[in-house]
């Protein structure tokens, strides 16, 4: 079983670009990863933006989606290219939406909160009269998910931006790190589809 993984990443863009690898280390460019070999472990590195990570049939996905990449579809893009790796059937998918900036912290423009309002829902955005918008990204990623038929989707709900314990790009300016999301697959699949069901989730026959 494949307990130790190597990873592979992207040179990420902020775009709504999906790349299929199965070979270990730097992909190329795009911002949504899809690997079905175990023991390749799909990454993303954020610093404010949502890392959020997909397990699906045959095949498990690493997406960076900041708000152009959720204003672009690249949860979609991540949805496509799982389907055709595998036939992945969101019905039985799980993702999990790591921590990022949350709506405490990230105010934006009005052309930004409608841009992600538009691609996923009203709820995201939070008005107040006399301030700027602010956006919920990790909420926009879940709606999103929702919409493409993935309901078993959790949120660490963590505001990097207010917890020290992330890196925050607009906390700590240029000099940020960056936070690391890896998921991938074991040699034996029914052990990824064993966690659902003894979390209390569906069964799976
Ligand atoms: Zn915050």
């Amino acid at each position: 079983m494949a307990e130790r993984a190597s990873p592979a990443w992207l040179k990420q863009r902020h775009s709504a670009e999906a790349l299929r690898v199965e070979e270990p280390g730097f992909s190329g460019e795009g911002d949504a990863l899809v690997v079905s070999r175990p023991g390749v472990a799909a990454t993303v590195f954020v610093a404010d933006c949502v890392p959020v990570l997909i397990a699906a049939g045959e095949s498990v996905a690493a997406v960076h989606a900041g708000w152009r990449g959720l204003a672009g579809g690249v949860l979609a893009s991540a949805m496509r290219a799982m389907k055709r790796a595998g036939g992945a059937d969101p019905a039985t998918a799980e993702a999990w939406i790591g921590p990022a900036i949350g709506s405490c912290c990230y105010e934006v423009g009005e052309d930004v909160a409608r841009e992600v309002e538009a691609a996923s829902d009203a709820e995201v955005v939070i008005r107040r009269p006399g301030r700027k918008p602010h956006l919920d990204l990790a909420l926009a990623a879940s709606k999103q998910l929702a919409a493409l038929g993935v309901d078993r989707t959790s949120r660490s709900g963590r505001c990097v931006r207010c917890d020290p314990e992330w890196w925050s790009y607009r906390r700590d300016g240029a000099g940020a790190g960056r936070n690391y999301a890896f998921i991938w697959r074991t040699d034996d699949i029914r052990d990824t589809e064993r966690t659902p069901r003894r979390r209390g989730g569906r069964s799976v026959p």
